[in-house]
């Protein structure tokens, strides 16, 4: 016998961002298996379930994914039903597709279920539209960590005319404005950094891609934290720290 597994975004922090569908997910759940970056006060939705914290952070530092991977296989064939819980959307930087594949592959069924992923979260958060008429047709989501090294095609990015969503970021800001500066990105494009996005303790600093690095440094920017690169980012109201910024309204003419 064996039952189901939920992979559930558990959206950026914020419990009122989770889906319905989520929480139903963890009503339903035996166990639950939770990521670090998972906010727990979401388990209020799960009184009966066990909870596993799967976490780099949460004891599974060898091997974590193939670990996880059996711990999910083994209770989904003890006929337990699994939610296994991440922080923001499970497809956005969240492995959710190839844990899904890796189960039913081993006939195990399992069910995606979407969260709002930290990028979008923390760009509203700051009221900064990630499109906006007349000046961001499009928005793209990059992480800036990757495990083969492979490069980004930075020059396309910072040609291309949208905004510039990036994750994982906080460690790379040198690097990612230089790419961008050599792509040819404008040295006073706005950048916003958002800490914690949808927490009690949000943070976010204003800047420019040219003083972005200086900038996070000296308000100590920590991860978890996403980098919205793009015009749209001047629309920033909550900033702390903002510098001289034109303000950007949407084209009514479009
Ligand atoms: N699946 C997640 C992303 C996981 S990758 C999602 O859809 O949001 C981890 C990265 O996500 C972090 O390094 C950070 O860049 C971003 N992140 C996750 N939660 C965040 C939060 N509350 N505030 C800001 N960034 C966050």
């Amino acid at each position: 016998m064996s039952a189901k597994v939920w992979l559930v975004g558990a959206g950026p922090g914020d419990p009122e961002l989770l889906t319905l569908k989520a929480v139903r997910a963890l009503r339903e759940a035996d166990v639950v298996l939770i990521d670090d970056l998972v906010n727990v006060a979401v388990l209020e939705h799960c009184p009966r379930a066990r909870v596993i914290p799967v976490g780099k952070r949460g004891g599974c530092r060898s091997t974590p994914q193939a670990f996880i991977h059996r711990l999910m296989l083994r209770y989904a064939r003890q006929g337990k039903c699994v939610a296994r819980l991440k922080g923001g959307d499970p497809c956005i930087f969240g492995r959710g597709g190839e844990e899904a594949q890796w189960l039913r592959e081993r006939g195990v069924e399992a069910e995606l279920v979407n969260g709002i992923t930290a990028g979008l979260a923390g760009a509203t958060q700051c009221d900064i539209p990630l499109t906006l008429r007349g000046v961001a047709r499009g928005v793209t989501l990059v992480t800036a960590h990757t495990q083969d090294d492979s490069q980004l095609n930075w020059q396309a990015l910072a040609q291309g005319g949208t905004t510039l969503v990036i994750y994982m970021g906080v460690a790379k800001l040198s690097e990612i404005r230089e790419q961008l500066l050599a792509g040819g990105m404008a040295t006073d494009t706005p950048v916003a950094m958002i800490e914690n996005a949808s927490l009690p303790q949000q943070r976010e600093c204003l800047s420019t891609l040219s003083a972005m690095d200086e900038a996070a440094f000296r308000f100590q920017l920590k991860s978890p934290a996403i980098l919205v690169i793009g015009a749209v980012a001047a629309c920033a109201t909550q900033s702390l720290w903002a510098c001289d910024l034109p303000v950007m309204a949407a084209d009514q003419s479009a």
